[in-house]
């Protein structure tokens, strides 16, 4: 949409969650303030990211839930999964949270522009708006937010027909029958399950010596275990250098260190990581902005090298995380406003949407280690919590590291929501709680939190739940 306002306080380049959080927060503080979106308000995360997958996750995790179905009395017919309806109701959950967007950037009075911003300096701004006309914006402070794109590995046949990535594999009209990933990071994982679930051949091609490689050791084994035992098929120490067409299908070659080795399927997902995308910023570049490998640098404050210049989310590439890139727009957009905002990486949660789902918070158990041998770790298996035994959800274990004043160092779950429990030990380390505190707290019954609590006595050497021969610390 074209506007009449040409003049801003605050202009923001890219509206995903990074760039419509910062304007929102900006409007909040009563600044003019406006943003430029050149292809869909909520950028990946809510478009072919976040959202998207995990819409379709939920689908294939109540698809494959259906078979143990019959173990709790409840007696149907084999289900079918029909992709493109799964697919619609996706695309309905999106539409949605992209309208909501919307109508929120408008409800706090902040302009939009639909269109490619090309920044020509920190105060002036040139739009080519959807329908080629162009504009030129004045701002006080930018704030850049343009996100990132998936990297495209320059093999040869990547360019070939069948060879996707996630934006296509979360918009499939059909199953496939099977399909290989390159790469076994988060996107690798969390699609392997979905496509797994659904029926596909996955096989998954990694270069490094395990997936996840950054997580916990444990939960790493806990997750290849549980992906191979549902027929996914995980190669590591495999270098994928190109892919070709054999036999009517595609075919993945890596360098192993047994030589080289193939893997076929219908389809080949890239999934090797993303880069920041610094479109339209060239002339910045040219005054001296501070890059690395299209990056751009910011501090804590999220403050580029030049004065007035803010930068955030996947285009700072600190995490490539959605909840990483929103805190720091609120950073960004408390600074350009004339507040004092540092951010903090000490405390950030890394959920992995698998299932089970994996959710680890501060240091792995190694790197705790390494820092210091005199921490304590407490694990308890989901097997002994009496909610999970309800929901039939036996596998998987619940971990966490205690420093040697009783701090929470860090935490890794691997089992039933996951995603949202990390949450507590991410506030214990937050609020610089002790074991004490977290002990202390009365958790409700039955209810997966209370595997933290059993954890946190289990670092005490203390589990009720649980036989632990380690006499009690306390
Ligand atoms: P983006 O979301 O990429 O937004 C940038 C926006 O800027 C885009 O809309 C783009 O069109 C626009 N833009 C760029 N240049 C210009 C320009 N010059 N003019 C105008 N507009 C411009 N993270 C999680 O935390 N949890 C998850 O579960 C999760 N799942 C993911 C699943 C997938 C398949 C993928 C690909 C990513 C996932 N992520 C997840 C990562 C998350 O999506 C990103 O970290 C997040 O989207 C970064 O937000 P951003 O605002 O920095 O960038
Ligand atoms: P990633 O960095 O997680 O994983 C990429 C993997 O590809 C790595 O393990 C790497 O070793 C491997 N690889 C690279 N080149 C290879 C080659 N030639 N052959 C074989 N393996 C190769 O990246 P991603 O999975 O593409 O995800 C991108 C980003 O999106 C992630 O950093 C993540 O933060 C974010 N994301 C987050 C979530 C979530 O929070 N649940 C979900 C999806 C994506």
């Amino acid at each position: 949409m074209a506007a009449g306002q040409t003049e801003f306080d605050v202009l923001v380049i890219g509206a995903g969650v990074g760039g419509y959080p910062a304007a929102i927060r900006a409007a909040q503080l009563g600044k003019r303030v406006g943003i430029v979106e050149k292809q869909y308000l909520g950028g990946t995360c809510l478009n072919v990211g976040c959202i998207p997958s995990k819409a379709l996750l939920h689908v294939a995790h109540l698809y494959a839930e259906f078979g143990e179905m019959g173990l709790m009395g409840i007696q149907a017919a084999q289900p079918k999964v029909d992709m493109a309806v799964a697919v619609a109701y996706k695309d309905k959950v999106v539409k949605q949270l992209t309208s909501g967007v919307g109508q929120l950037l408008k409800a706090n009075g902040v302009t939009i522009f639909d269109g490619m911003a090309e920044v020509q300096s920190p105060t002036q701004v040139r739009v080519t708006l959807n329908d080629g006309s162009t504009q030129d914006l004045r701002t006080s402070k930018l704030i850049l937010a343009n996100g990132s794109t998936p990297i495209r590995p320059p093999f040869p046949g990547i360019d070939g027909r069948n060879v996707i990535f996630s934006d296509e594999a979360l918009s499939m009209s059909e199953v496939p029958a099977s399909l290989v990933c390159i790469g076994g990071g988060v996107i690798a994982v969390e699609l392997a399950c979905m496509f797994n679930a659904f029926g596909t051949e996955v096989t998954i091609v990694e270069m490094l010596p395990a997936i996840i490689a950054n997580e916990d050791e444990e939960a790493i084994r806990a997750l290849t275990q549980s992906l191979t035992k549902r027929g996914i098929k995980i190669n590591t120490n495999a270098k994928v250098e190109s892919i070709e067409d054999a036999d009517g299908k595609k075919r993945v070659t890596a360098t192993t260190a047994d030589g080289k080795k193939s893997f076929d399927g219908e389809y080949v997902l890239v999934a090797v990581g993303r880069q920041a995308n610094p479109a339209g910023l060239d002339a910045l570049a040219k005054a001296g902005l501070n890059m690395e490998r299209g990056r751009v640098l910011a501090n804590e404050k999220m403050e580029t090298n030049l004065p007035g210049v803010y930068a955030i989310g996947d285009l700072v590439g600190r995490t490539w995380l959605a909840h990483v890139a929103e805190t720091e727009a609120e950073i960004a957009a408390e600074n350009a406003c004339g507040h004092e905002a540092r951010m903090d990486y000490d405390v950030i949660p890394r959920p992995i949407f698998t299932f089970p789902e994996v959710a680890s918070v501060g240091l792995t158990e190694k790197q705790a280690r390494e820092k210091n041998p005199n921490i304590h770790v407490g694990k308890f298996p989901w097997a002994a919590n009496g909610k999970a035994l309800t929901a039939n959800e036996r596998e998987g274990f619940t971990k966490v590291i205690i420093g040697e004043y009783g701090e929470v160092l860090g935490a890794c779950i691997f089992g039933p929501d996951a995603t949202n429990l990390i949450t507590e030990y991410s506030l214990a380390m937050r609020a610089e709680l002790t074991v004490d505190e977290v002990l202390s707290t009365i958790h409700p019954h039955p209810t997966y939190s209370e595997a933290l609590r059993e954890a946190t006595l289990a670092a005490e050497g203390r589990p009720i739940h649980i036989y632990q021969r380690a006499v009690a610390r306390r």
